[in-house]
């Protein structure tokens, strides 16, 4: 079985068509839960080869089902994203986006070129035992999820997953080198606003206004003391205001002030903490000073959490694909989110990442998926299938 591995890593044709189905889904992006037309690409190619293909699941999710030739055994899911983000590219290339203000700037067109990638070599070789549910979701960039979506359309009772995986290109980590680690590996994301009240008037004479400026000053301030005085040091957690909004004019005192901004963390009982503490201190700030607070706080993604085993096995996979010394076990935590992470909470398995080098970085209008590293992930969904299914690992 390993050397399907090598044959993946030097086949010359696979390669020339992930790339060709990278560019055209390139050429092509969707938003979240608009991805029909790449829902069609990828579903079409799993038929040609014979997997069974289920569709609708989170809207425009895609499922392949590819059943091992060895009999019964272990159910594993491998998963890639459709979407694309609301993003002017700046690349002049011949895959440049052919879609105004849509952009493949995550490189989900790269992912998904690699799972087709995977999911033609296990059709093509099922010497395996056990299931292999290809995922491919939509909406990973919106705080809605595909992931989410397709759990709750049912993933999991149609499609049962022992464990699952996914990869993640990296710009700042070199091509050919990856990074895992057991545990949190990106951060759960909770934006917040509050809105602080007071009564507007004449910005010469004060003593008749309820000045709401002056709180929404302390208010930020004094949230930055929830890291620094309220959080124990070796745990992790980003707060930060970036939205402070209110008055249009020099001499007008306003009714309100906005402050908007986001919270990082990687343990659920540090995200409550910060949550419950944010409340209080824009509460309490602004009515030390006869104004009032309302707080929104709407808890986005949970953050990715690898299980032990599934780190283990994806870390040897990752070896098995790039060579001794080139896989990062101690990768991260990186702060960023991730909604693999729902998957994540049902059932255990791991999310890596892939060096892809290059000057720009994902979300950048110049950003540009490295078509080099395609072999390289479709071959670790395939040695993790191996690894999986074919009982050097017993479950
Ligand atoms: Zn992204
Ligand atoms: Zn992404």
């Amino acid at each position: 079985m390993t050397d399907q591995i090598d044959r993946i890593l030097s086949d010359t044709e696979l390669r020339q068509d992930m790339q060709a189905w990278r560019h055209d889904l390139h050429r092509h992006p969707e938003l979240g839960f608009e991805e029909s037309r790449t829902a069609d690409r990828v579903a079409d190619l799993m038929q040609q080869w014979g997997i069974e293909v289920h569709r609708g699941l989170g809207g425009t999710g895609v499922v392949g089902v590819i059943r091992g030739e060895q009999g019964f055994g272990r159910r594993i899911g491998i998963r890639a994203e459709l979407d694309a983000l609301p993003l002017e590219e700046a690349n002049g290339f011949t895959h440049a986006s052919i879609h105004p203000g849509v952009m493949h700037a995550c490189g989900h067109d790269g992912h998904a070129a690699m799972l087709l990638g995977a999911a033609r070599c296990l059709a093509a070789d099922r010497r395996f035992s056990g299931t292999v549910h290809v995922i491919f979701q939509p909406a990973e960039e919106l705080l809605a999820s595909g992931a989410r979506r397709m759990l709750a359309d049912g993933l999991l009772d149609h499609f049962p997953c022992d464990a699952i995986y996914a990869v993640h290109n990296f710009p700042s980590l070199a091509p050919g080198t990856a990074g895992i680690r057991t545990g949190p590996i990106t951060a759960a994301v909770d934006n917040f606003e509050i809105l602080i009240r007071g009564r507007g008037g004449h910005g010469g004479m004060p003593h008749l206004c309820i000045d709401p400026v002056i709180p929404a000053c302390e208010c930020v301030l004094a949230l930055q003391r929830i890291v620094s005085r309220s959080i124990d040091a070796t745990d992790a957690c980003v707060l930060s205001a970036t939205m402070l909004q209110g008055g249009d004019a020099p001499n007008v005192v306003p009714d309100m002030v906005r402050i908007g901004g986001t919270v990082r963390t990687l343990r659920e009982e540090v995200r409550d903490h910060a949550e419950t503490e944010l409340r209080r201190i824009a509460g309490a700030v602004a009515l030390a000073h006869r104004c009032e607070a309302e707080v929104r706080y709407v808890r986005g993604h949970p953050a990715t959490t690898n299980s032990p085993r599934e780190a283990s096995l994806a870390a040897a996979a990752l070896e098995r694909v790039l060579g001794h010394g080139q896989v990062d076990t101690q990768f991260g935590p990186v702060m960023g989110g991730e909604d693999f992470s729902y998957f994540l909470q049902q059932m255990p398995g791991a999310y890596a990442v892939l060096g892809q080098g290059g000057s720009a970085m994902i979300h950048n209008p110049s950003y540009d998926f490295n078509d080099a590293i395609l072999p390289l992930g479709a071959a670790f969904f395939v040695a993790v299938v191996h690894a999986e299914l074919s009982g050097t690992h017993a479950p």
